[in-house]
């Protein structure tokens, strides 16, 4: 088997440098892209600039804002990054069809096939790397390796407008210096565990036998030795699937008024809605999560007759559980949440030769209003939730 090529590509700060090319008086400023600071709300991205204060994403947005007072705080724009990221991913499939995108901003790619064509990864990298900037004008940092762990590693050395490549011969050296929390996969926890018994570094761990380390970390013990010694034969994945599709909101105080909640409820599913036509994807069952003031929180599903992305039935699906719940226990909530799960392509399953008219109906309602969205923005066109929840909503 001829060695793998593949490559991590991985954006740089994706989020907030969007936001830094879009309003260029941002340019060399702290901008943290995340939710109200006064509503519970977390970074999703920030700014070489903010990092430099501390600042980095998942954190609270009122933490941020602590360290890095003077920070441009701005709302994230989804439908603008996936905008971007659309420019990027076709990219990406002009060198090879085997691209596993892991978000809006990084990708897997193997090229190992696609060397005859366009020369060796390296370049193929280099390419990439350089036709990001001209049709963006953002960075990205590039990792070439023989494998996906590998690759990732590299992609992540020279943060951020990183070129790095690891190959057979550099790969050990590379490797034991790094701290073993490097190692995909190893979290916090596990690198507390490991460092409590010594081993700090990817050479500390290679180091070890198999029967020592699986004293210390249990059935990991293999897979950690493999990858310690840059070895990794998991494929790129080309069409992941999704697993599930959401929305959720946190609450600045807790809620118990219905008519809010249901508006809330609402405006997630209609969101949801939409990202499965954009995908063409349908969902089978969908979810609500509810979390209570004092963090409690629960999950309650239900499968629909068929698979659908149409608004009507996922609403009416999504509202008649929260009645269920409402009537079960109600009180005051922190977070609600909807999410679409079972997905399948739009054209799977039973075709119809008669389109049920009522079915032919809904979606072209649905098709205006994701072009009003399209065109004026998510707040253009609501659907009123039609008073009771479970009523079927007021067509907007
Ligand atoms: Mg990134």
């Amino acid at each position: 088997m001829p060695v793998r090529q593949i490559i991590h590509v991985d954006m740089d700060a994706f989020y907030a440098s969007v936001e830094q090319l879009d309003r260029p008086e941002l340019q060399g400023k702290a901008v943290i892209v995340g939710g109200d600071p006064q509503a519970r709300g977390v970074v999703s991205a920030a700014s070489y600039e903010a990092r430099t204060f501390g600042v980095h994403s998942a954190m609270p947005m009122a933490q941020a804002v602590r360290l890095c007072p003077h920070g441009v705080i701005l709302p994230v724009r989804m439908d603008r990054y996936a905008e971007v990221s659309h420019v990027i991913q076709s990219l990406f499939e002009r060198y090879t069809p085997l691209v596993e995108p892991l978000s809006l901003d990084e990708a897997f790619l193997d090229v190992t096939d696609s060397r005859n064509l366009f020369g060796p990864a390296e370049q193929i990298g280099r390419r990439i790397k350089q036709q990001i900037r001209d049709q963006t004008h953002l960075t990205a940092s590039v990792g070439v390796a023989p494998n996906k762990f590998l690759a990732k590693l590299a992609s992540d050395l020279k943060k951020p407008d990183g070129f790095v490549v690891i190959t057979e011969q550099n790969r050990q050296e590379i490797l034991d210096p790094l701290p073993v929390g490097k190692i995909w996969g190893v979290g916090k926890v596990t690198e507390g565990t490991l460092q409590g018994h010594g081993i700090r570094t990817i050479a500390e761990l290679r180091g070890r036998t198999c029967a020592e380390l699986r004293a210390v970390v249990g059935n990991a013990a293999e897979e950690l030795l493999r990858l310690a010694c840059g070895e990794d034969d998991r494929p790129v994945e080309p069409d992941r699937e999704r697993k599930s599709l959401s929305s959720e909101q946190t609450f600045a105080t807790d809620v118990r008024e219905e008519s809010l909640l249901t508006g809330v409820l609402l405006e997630e599913v209609e969101e949801v809605a939409e990202r499965l036509r954009r995908h063409h994807i349908k969902a089978r069952t969908i979810t609500l999560k509810l979390r209570y003031g004092d963090f409690r929180t629960v999950t309650r599903s239900e499968t629909l007759h068929a698979a659908t992305n149409l608004t009507k039935p996922l609403w009416e699906a999504a509202a008649g559980v929260f009645r269920k719940w409402q009537g079960r226990s109600g009180g005051a909530l922190r977070l609600l949440g909807f999410a679409a799960s079972g997905l399948e392509p739009e054209h799977a399953g039973q075709q119809w030769l008669f389109p049920d008219p009522e079915q032919e109906k809904l979606k072209r309602l649905d098709e205006v209003m994701d072009r009003i969205r399209d065109r004026y923005g998510r707040r253009a066109a609501h659907r009123g939730t039609g008073g009771l929840p479970g009523d079927p909503p007021t067509p907007a």
